[in-house]
């Protein structure tokens, strides 16, 4: 069932969607090569934990999952699509690489859900291409998300972009309700998969993220059992905003 969130929640998202975003914005700006990864997840719980918030990722635990999420952040690098396990080994950023900064956030008891890449350095002129599309594909998707309109619109949005760019268009994976928990229906995907989907209605609360790959739409589950990998190896890339559908559009929440 798609849930409808009240005025209230909706504040209250508003506020959380406001921390959220300032969180990402100070992780974006510690980017830089040579910056070890475990920093940016300490940084995401040191702020989270001083404004008396909660990460909402950090002992979730996905249906089906053999273990819980051990982290606040998802940090993943180049053919890392999603769900990079940022404080399990030790990663360090380098020049070239670029790396998708995810972020759940509980604010008095309601989720927000963003994420953004970011460029490490100098990269190549392909990757900030791929940045580029990928960011233009989540505005898409959100300009295509209004009351009235279906779940559909939004993939077919996305989609668009991602074809028109020529990146792979990853299937597997894609957005989500949110806000009473982590993952809530309907799903997203970000591309027209022949279902129409829910009818979107003022008050639902949608996380909509585009990944994009270089290459390769496939994907596979590496053996940590979260992160995501591109199948030939190539980089990704994944932007995403939690939005509540509005009459006339989507209210973008975590800008
Ligand atoms: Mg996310
Ligand atoms: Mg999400």
């Amino acid at each position: 069932m798609v849930t409808i969130k009240t005025k209230e929640d909706i504040a209250i998202l508003r506020e959380g969607g406001r921390r959220h975003a300032e969180i990402l914005r100070v992780l974006s700006a510690m980017v830089k090569p040579g910056l070890p990864v475990i920093e940016l997840e300490n940084k995401a719980r040191e702020m989270i934990d001083s404004r008396g918030d909660v990460a909402s990722f950090l002992n979730f635990k996905p249906r089906g999952a053999r273990r819980a999420y051990p982290a606040a952040l998802c940090v993943s690098i180049n053919d890392e699509v999603v769900h990079g396990i940022p404080n399990e080994g030790e990663k360090i950023l380098k020049e070239g690489d670029i790396v998708s900064l995810d972020l759940g956030l509980t604010h008095k008891g309601l989720v927000t859900d963003s994420a953004v890449t970011v460029a490490v350095g100098k990269v190549a002129p392909e990757l900030e291409k791929l940045i580029a599309a990928t960011k233009e594909a989540l505005m898409a998707g959100i300009k295509a998300a209004k009351g009235g309109k279906r779940v559909s619109d939004i993939s077919r949005a996305i989609e668009m972009v991602g074809r028109r760019y020529g990146f792979g268009v990853i299937e597997l994976l894609g957005g989500h309700g949110v806000g009473y928990s982590v993952h809530e229906e309907p799903c997203i995907p970000n591309y027209d998969d022949g279902d129409k989907g829910p009818v979107l209605k003022p008050g639902m609360v949608l996380a909509i993220e585009p990944q994009f790959n270089i290459g390769t739409k496939d994907v596979y589950l590496d053996d940590d059992d979260y992160t995501y990998r591109t199948a030939d190896g190539l980089p990704s890339a994944h932007f995403e905003h939690t939005v509540v559908i509005t009459k006339s559009g989507a209210e973008i929440l975590t800008a």
